[in-house]
């Protein structure tokens, strides 16, 4: 990189850059701390029917409540336990609360059909060899059905795997587990792979939803959600999308033929308490 003219600027760049190893570092240390304290916690974001708004289900999206930094989003500390190992046992956590989370749902609600939880995999988890033992044991034991579970893989962890990658994932899905390809279009990987990977849901990446606002909206994007839209009911995926914030996209990617979506438009992520509020209001 060049050096920039004043020689100020260049030290600041520097300054900043080791503030943010700096912190980096020391949040990486307080992470397994932070697990055996409780300081994680878990918001829940409404999936909704494009149909009719009828909420069928919620994402629950990890936060750290840090003491000195306050709430920390995901993408400030996954990555950072991804790379220690420690998204192994944290992860494992979110997997039990979420799903003991939705059995109570579901025990309130019970004329309210399938409640059903989305939970998102690391791919360290996926390697990890207690992956499918966990699962079956977290469900078992709060009393979910496998059916109402939907674990959600990043496309770009899938890139490539190999028949050693895939088979837990298998297994979970021929016990009735829901797998979803998430930020679907980000990553490069073959349409044609799509078949040989045992997913069921398709989550279209938030940057499609946002090309909609576009006025007029972009016509490629329409024409690749179209195209992307049919290739997965063809091959029996179902399509959820993500990162619907106005009421004209939903509009609009209803119209593509999208199944499901989720949004700031419907709801944010937020308490437990508000998705038993929206599934007594029977819609969003
Ligand atoms: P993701 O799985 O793609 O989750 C969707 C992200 O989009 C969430 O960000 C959500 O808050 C945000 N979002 C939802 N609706 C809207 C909207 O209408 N507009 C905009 N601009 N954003 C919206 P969040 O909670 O910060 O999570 C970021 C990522 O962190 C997630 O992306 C997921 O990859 C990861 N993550 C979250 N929880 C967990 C977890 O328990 N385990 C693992 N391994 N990863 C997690
Ligand atoms: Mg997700
Ligand atoms: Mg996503
Ligand atoms: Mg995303």
């Amino acid at each position: 990189r060049a050096k920039s003219a004043g020689g100020n600027r260049f030290e600041t760049a520097d300054a900043e850059a080791d503030a943010r190893a700096i912190t980096r570092h020391g949040l990486t240390n307080a992470l397994p701390a932070a697990l055996e304290r409780n300081e994680f916690f878990i918001e829940y974001q409404p999936l909704v029917h494009l149909g009719d708004g009828s909420v069928h289900g919620a994402e629950a999206l990890v936060r750290w409540c840090h003491p000195q930094h306050g709430v920390l989003g995901p993408d400030r500390f996954i990555p950072l336990a991804e790379h220690t190992g420690l998204i192994v046992p944290l992860g494992r956590w979110v997997l039990e609360e979420s799903v003991r989370q939705a059995r109570f749902w579901q025990k309130r609600h019970s004329d309210g059909g399938p409640l059903r939880i989305n939970v998102n995999l690391s791919p360290m988890q996926l390697h990890h060899p207690g992956l499918v033992s966990d699962t079956v044991d977290v469900l078992e034991r709060a009393g979910l059905e496998p059916g109402a579970l939907c674990l959600e893989v990043t496309e770009s962890a899938l890139i490539g795997a190999d028949d050693d990658l895939l088979k837990p994932l298998r297994q979970l899905a021929e016990m009735g587990v829901d797998i979803a390809l998430d930020d679907f279009g980000t990553g490069y990987s073959n349409l044609a792979n799509l078949r040989r990977l045992p997913v069921s849901v398709l989550k279209l990446d938030r940057s499609f939803t946002q090309s909609m606002q576009q006025h007029p909206a972009d016509a490629v994007d329409l024409k690749i959600v179209e195209g992307i839209v049919s290739l997965a009911h063809s091959l029996k995926l179902a399509v959820t999308v993500e990162g619907v914030e106005t009421g004209a996209q939903a509009a609009q990617l209803r119209e593509l033929g999208c199944d499901t979506a989720q949004g700031w438009y419907y709801a944010r992520p937020g308490a437990p308490d508000r998705i038993h509020t929206l599934l007594l209001a029977d819609a969003v």
